[in-house]
């Protein structure tokens, strides 16, 4: 555990619609101490109360009061509202509104604000990343869904209720052929975030001569069965050679490009970098397709894309960064 300066404490917080994570960490962005568990949804209060628990922890196993923390920042998968702190009917979290911000402070006494996971994962990358000093910013994730946060002449884009850039919606087909979550036909997210490759293999396996399919090893990955596929599966078996595999990662890839020209379209930025759990446990597969690709698809230059140094942890550096900005 790294030692704390008298400096500032501040403390990220990652609320997922899964996980929620709690960090520790001093204004350079050095995690002091962190705790993760399963998100409470016993009640929409719920949340709050667990990461008051969490944080008044934290301080404990580093002997200081709360009131010392200078701030708290939340970064959460929304929508939301940013200013009241609320989320508004989030992804994965079963109530129609869950307030953060004020609970918090009220039992902490201590400021709380809060920002979409991907807009504070682009402010983290800008304060403690591979983006510091970089005007023109944007941050993407491929995970469960597909995000992005962008930095436009050095300002943080945000939108009326900090709801910006949700360009997993973005088409990327326009045969619609695959439904997203969220109800609408041929959004990105719908084609290759991790929750949904699953839905294109089994798609394209349909166009298919049935013993194409079932020489692949990635039939029989799954026993045959492909209600239980899952992404990984189709990773695995690209890394293992599996040339069915193989064929649609490439297919996926094309329609990353797709996704990643639109971005490019609209914020013309000179850095791109890229997380999400898909990317991270698949960097190669997920990023050759999109740097060979992307200039077909966007007029603009084409920026530098680099996998985000901050991996897993962007969200955290995000929330801190957040409350550093915010709560300053
Ligand atoms: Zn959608």
């Amino acid at each position: 555990m790294r030692r704390l300066t008298k400096a500032g404490h501040w403390i990220g917080v990652d609320l997922g619609g899964t996980w929620v994570r709690v960090v520790l960490s001093n204004e350079k962005g050095r995690f002091a101490d962190r705790i993760g568990e399963k998100v409470d949804k016993s009640s929409a209060d719920a949340i709050s109360e667990q990461i008051a628990r969490i944080t008044r922890l934290l301080c404990s196993r580093h002997n200081f009061s709360v009131k010392a923390v200078r701030g708290i920042g939340i970064a959460a998968t929304g929508p939301l509202i940013q200013e009241k702190g609320v989320l508004i009917k989030p992804t994965n979290i079963p109530f129609d509104l869950v307030s953060l911000t004020k609970p918090i402070t009220e039992e902490l006494e201590v400021p709380a604000c809060l920002i979409n996971d991907c807009a504070g994962a682009a402010l983290g990358e800008s304060t403690f990343g591979a983006a510091k000093g970089v005007d023109n910013f944007a941050y993407i994730t491929i995970g469960t869904g597909i995000g992005c946060g962008a930095i436009v002449n050095g300002t943080l884009l945000l939108g009326k209720d900090g709801n910006g850039h949700e360009v997993g919606h973005f088409v990327i087909d326009a045969d619609g052929k695959l439904i997203c979550g969220c109800g609408k036909p041929g959004h990105w997210e719908g084609y290759c975030s991790g929750r949904n490759i699953p839905n294109f293999v089994r798609m394209r396996f349909k166009d298919m001569a049935a013993e194409t399919v079932e020489a692949s090893s990635l039939f029989k990955r799954v026993r045959g069965d492909l209600s239980k596929l899952v992404a990984a599966d189709l990773f695995a078996a690209a890394k293992k050679h599996d040339a069915l595999s193989l064929k649609l990662v490439s297919e996926l890839g094309v329609l990353n490009a797709i996704g990643f020209a639109n971005v490019i379209s609209a914020y013309d930025p000179s850095l791109m970098t890229v997380g999400g759990t898909v990317t991270l446990k698949n960097k190669r597969m997920i990023m050759s397709p999109i740097r060979k690709h992307v200039g077909r698809y966007t007029v603009n230059r084409v920026p530098e894309i680099a996998i985000s140094p901050l991996g897993d942890d962007v969200g955290l550096y995000g929330a801190v960064a957040t409350a550093i900005k915010y709560l300053s």
